[in-house]
């Protein structure tokens, strides 16, 4: 697991939200948060799994706390921000990482892959801003940074999850026109290929080996290799600064060209 130099970009005391953060690029994206000075919210639907990123932030010298969620049940996302409000103080940034796939060809997609990926994705991303907005307008600053994906412009198998990607880049836009006035940016990173559990799923649904996916996959990409989740955390990083006041609203593909 990597470590990041305190660098303390962020003035104290400012609280941050990561879901999906018990591993991949949830997990990269609390830890990097961390070492930028915020205190970090970590959510993910098993609470006990969020011990591995509360503990690598905690000794680094940050402070997190771990919260177990479904960010698609609105009485939890309410209880789960509320937690860290108490714990933590008002979050200011949020990070909507969470996600699955349920990956299938139309004609063999059930309702329930749809609904599934629908629910974590959209209504995931829209329950947990909801509940956090209010911090931010309160603080009159605030940070909400929504994971998109290259699948958003089509993927094979994915009609699912492509129109949930697509669907966070309009959301994204939206917020960033209602909540500006606010202090608060909106943006979206739309990943190509990362090297996560996520990716070494679709290896396997494939019946390709992980390593030779990545190398396949790596070939296709302009700068000749897969991405990490670190990538991602680096950019969240960026939108989460004073300086990047001005941006908002932007979609940002972070897939090693235009695009994976
Ligand atoms: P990952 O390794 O599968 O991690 C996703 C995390 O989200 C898991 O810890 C998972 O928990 C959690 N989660 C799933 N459903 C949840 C729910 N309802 N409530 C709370 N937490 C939930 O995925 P990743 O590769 O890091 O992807 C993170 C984000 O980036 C996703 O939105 C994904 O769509 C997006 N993305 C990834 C890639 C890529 O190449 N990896 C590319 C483009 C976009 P469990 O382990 O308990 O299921």
């Amino acid at each position: 697991m990597s470590e990041t130099p305190m660098t303390a970009a962020a003035p104290s005391g400012r609280v941050s939200i990561v879901t999906g953060a018990a591993r991949g690029i949830g997990a990269a994206v609390a830890r990097r948060l961390a070492s930028d000075g915020f205190a970090v919210g970590v959510l993910d639907l098993d609470e006990a799994a969020c011990a591995g990123t509360v503990g690598a932030i905690e000794a680094a010298g940050g402070r997190a706390v771990a919260v177990g969620v479904d960010v698609a049940d609105a009485d939890g996302v309410a209880a789960a921000v509320a937690r860290v409000a108490e714990t933590l103080g008002g979050p200011t940034v949020l990070v909507n990482n969470a996600g699955i796939t349920r990956d299938n060809l139309l004609f063999k997609m059930t309702e329930d892959d749809w609904d599934s990926v629908m629910n974590v994705h959209l209504r995931g991303s829209f329950l947990m801003s909801r509940a956090c907005q209010k911090y931010m307008t309160e603080a009159k600053w605030g940070r909400i940074v929504n994971l998109s994906s290259t699948s958003a412009l089509g993927n094979r198998g994915q009609a699912n999850y492509s129109a949930a990607k697509a669907g966070l880049q309009g959301f994204t836009k939206t917020l960033a026109i209602e909540l500006g006035k606010f202090g608060v940016t909106v943006n979206a990173i739309a990943p190509g290929f990362i090297q996560t559990d996520m990716t070494k799923a679709t290896a396997e649904r494939l019946g390709v080996p992980f390593e030779a996916f990545i190398e396949h996959s790596a070939k296709e990409i302009p700068v000749a290799r897969v991405g990490q989740p670190e990538d991602i955390a680096a950019t969240v990083s960026f939108f989460a600064r004073d300086e990047a006041g001005f941006v908002s609203g932007q979609v940002v593909y972070v897939a090693g060209g235009p695009k994976d």
